[in-house]
């Protein structure tokens, strides 16, 4: 999978320790939308970071080894964008028997992304997050996730 950067331990985006990988790509509908310049993403500085193609292979010994995380977050920038390099990585873990978590930050809301949604319910134990990053809006505690979302339209739903 094509990532931006590997955190083999990430214990604020998930209720359970985590690795997480950061996606690639984006087309900043968070701020484009709203009128805002891009730099109000949060994750516009990992625009900048370069692109590094790991071996769906490699990622998941680099989690199996690691006995603290309990899960996966596939988060910033947008991992929809790479959708068929997510659900590859995923088909990878269950094939080699791996049920962990798998928990998918996007951006986009669940009527923008029917298709993805699908082809990720045919693997268990998939949580999305869904909704823009909005600025100034208020933080919500998300019950699915058991740690705050930025905007209080963001939520999270077990979907697998
Ligand atoms: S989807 Fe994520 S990376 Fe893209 S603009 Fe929104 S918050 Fe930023």
């Amino acid at each position: 999978m094509r990532v931006k950067n590997i955190a083999t331990e990430d214990f604020i985006n998930y209720k359970e320790p985590s690795m997480f990988i950061s996606s690639c790509f984006c087309s900043w509908k968070c701020c484009i939308e709203q009128g805002l310049d891009i730099g109000v993403c949060q994750n516009a500085p990992l625009a900048q970071a370069e692109i590094v193609d790991i071996p769906d292979e490699a990622i998941y010994e680099l989690f199996v080894n690691n006995p603290i995380t309990q899960a996966v977050v596939i988060g910033g920038l947008e991992p929809m964008i790479q959708a068929n390099e997510v659900i590859s990585l995923i088909d990878y873990f269950r094939k080699n028997g791996q049920d962990c978590p798998f928990v998918i930050y996007t951006g986009y809301c669940p009527n923008e992304i029917p298709k993805e949604i699908n082809l990720l319910k045919q693997y268990k134990n998939i949580i999305i997050k869904f909704g823009r990053y909005i600025p100034n809006a208020k933080s919500k505690y998300d019950e699915v996730l058991g740690v705050t979302l930025a905007s209080d339209n963001q939520y999270a739903e077990q979907i697998s």
